[in-house]
């Protein structure tokens, strides 16, 4: 069924709010943003054309109030609803009741989201198509002495996962069979309060895995597309902090059988508009399905930046009823794009939430920079929410000047107030096994110790001295007058 989108409403808040909002101006499309009252003067209030207050500041008592949202959305006689990502994002009562109330649901329907947030019901819904799986079982488990046994024909190490699972939450790593019943214990309890859901099922630990991931579209008129792949292994608690497309490692061939894959995924599930299709990639590069994202993703950045494609704008053709406005042919890997999550933690810390008032906010500007963010100076981040403050995705032709030029945008971003992972993005930049290409799900662990930290910190030192010593030397010995001296770019590469 047709019909134009005049009016769209964003079930979120800050930088995704925002992003959705800009698409939506630039196709002449009005916005609504609702808030709670911790984000009366966040920026993507004051970006819609119009913003209602839906109540107070925990997401339960605002964002995660569905029907509110939805009698918002009637009364200013919204089109349509576009969820971002977290919330109510997947959640497929919700994007029935859109429906339900005669509005478009910006997202999959009820049925995809449902079977794809389950990851056993996921992975019995991909099993006709020969999905390469990571070994071990499709069912829930409860009983501790069949988990025993299965461990053990699986072999250690094993990972315990909640099915509901998400954000990291809810999985247990098992390295011997004593540890199974107390590990076991532990993902029921934190499945049950995190998911209200306790089902747990057992996979093979993959040792030394990448996670990458593919981004596929699909519209009502039958086109399934595969946006190529991002690779997101630098994580912290299982999740992601710098993501990149494409892969320092994905070859031509390895691209083309994953962005099959993950098509037939959404084909499993009925599939319609932007959805990432996650999988896990072992040392000899073999890959294996891991769950379906039904939202768009965080990273999405990367990807418009190499195809070209404004994913936002593609996912309201696609609920508009129209076709994608391109083929599979048409698109080409284009550059390379690199994204650093800017979190507000400390990353020296055990990347603990720094909350605090942003006495200084300043983003970097210029050209292959990109920030999406939604913050301002003098801004207090929230306790509330996810303690994300933006994005900062840099381009290049190639992967090193993608990184080159993040490392330069990272130095005239300015943050006061709060710690941020800015410094670690840095250092991840910097680092050799990075820089390579020769990293997994395990940098930090590896990588980003304290002694690793010190070891950085004193080069750092040293040749800051050094520059500072030179530039002096330099300036003494020119008889020009010493005017401005322009900051020098500290460079520290790994040599491990
Ligand atoms: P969530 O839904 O909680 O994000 P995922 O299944 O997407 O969980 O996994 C998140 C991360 O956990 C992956 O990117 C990877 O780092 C790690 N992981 C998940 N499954 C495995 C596995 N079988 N072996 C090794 N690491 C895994």
């Amino acid at each position: 069924m047709m019909k134009e989108i005049k009016k769209i409403l964003v079930a979120n808040r800050g930088e995704i709010a925002i992003r959705v909002f800009k698409t939506a101006k630039k196709l002449g499309i009005k916005t609504v943003a609702v808030y709670s009252t911790a984000d009366r003067n966040s920026p993507h209030v004051a970006f819609a054309d119009e913003a209602v207050c839906i109540g107070e500041p925990p997401s339960s008592k605002s964002y995660l109030l569905a029907n509110k949202i939805i009698e918002v959305a009637k009364k200013l006689k919204v089109d349509a609803i576009h969820p971002g990502y977290g919330f109510l994002s997947e959640n497929a009562q919700f994007s029935q009741k859109v429906s339900d109330a005669g509005l478009i649901f910006i997202g999959p329907r009820p049925q995809a989201i449902r079977t794809m947030g389950s990851k056993l019901a996921a992975k019995e819904a991909v099993k006709s198509y020969k999905i390469p799986m990571v070994p071990g079982i499709d069912q829930a488990v409860t009983d501790v002495e069949k988990a025993v046994t299965i461990a053990k024909e699986i072999g250690f190490p094993i990972l315990i996962k909640a099915s509901a699972g998400g954000g990291g939450k809810g999985m247990r790593v098992v390295e011997k069979e004593k540890e199974v019943k107390s590990q076991m214990e532990r993902a029921i309890s934190e499945a049950t309060s995190a998911f209200g859901d306790g089902s747990v099922f057992i996979e093979k630990y993959i040792e030394s895995p990448r996670h990458i991931e593919i981004q596929v579209l699909a519209d009502d008129h039958g086109n399934f597309l595969y946006l190529f792949e991002r690779e997101c292994s630098i994580q912290r608690r299982h999740q992601k902090v710098v993501e990149e497309a494409p892969s320092a490692i994905v070859t031509e061939e390895i691209r083309q059988k994953m962005g099959e894959a993950a098509v037939n995924v959404a084909k499993s599930c009925d599939y319609l508009g932007a959805g990432t299709v996650e999988f896990l990639m072992d040392a000899d590069k073999n890959f294996y399905f891991l769950e379906m994202n039904t939202r768009l993703q965080v990273e999405h950045p990367v990807t418009e930046w190499i195809t070209g494609t404004d994913l936002v704008a593609e996912q309201i053709r696609i609920a508009e009823g129209k076709p994608i406005s391109f083929k599979q042919e048409d698109l080409n890997i284009n550059g390379h794009a690199i994204e650093l999550r800017v979190y507000a933690e400390d990353s020296f810390n055990d990347f603990a939430p720094s909350i605090g008032l942003l006495s200084t906010y300043q983003p970097p500007k210029g050209k292959d920079i990109r920030v999406d963010d939604g913050f301002r100076e003098g801004m207090d981040v929230p306790i509330y929410y996810d303690p994300m403050l933006s994005k900062l995705i840099t381009f290049g032709p190639s992967r090193i000047e993608a990184i080159e030029k993040m490392i330069e945008a990272i130095d005239h971003y300015h943050v006061e107030g709060v710690e941020t992972t800015l410094p670690f993005g840095k250092y991840v930049c910097q680092h050799k096994a990075f820089r390579s290409g020769q990293f997994d799900t395990h940098f930090v662990k590896n990588f980003f110790g304290e002694k690793d930290r010190e070891l950085y910190y004193e080069k750092e030192a040293k040749i800051a001295a050094k520059v500072a010593l030179l530039t002096y030397l330099k300036q003494k010995n020119s008889l020009s007058l010493p005017s401005k001296i322009a900051k020098p770019a500290v460079k520290v590469v790994f040599n491990q």
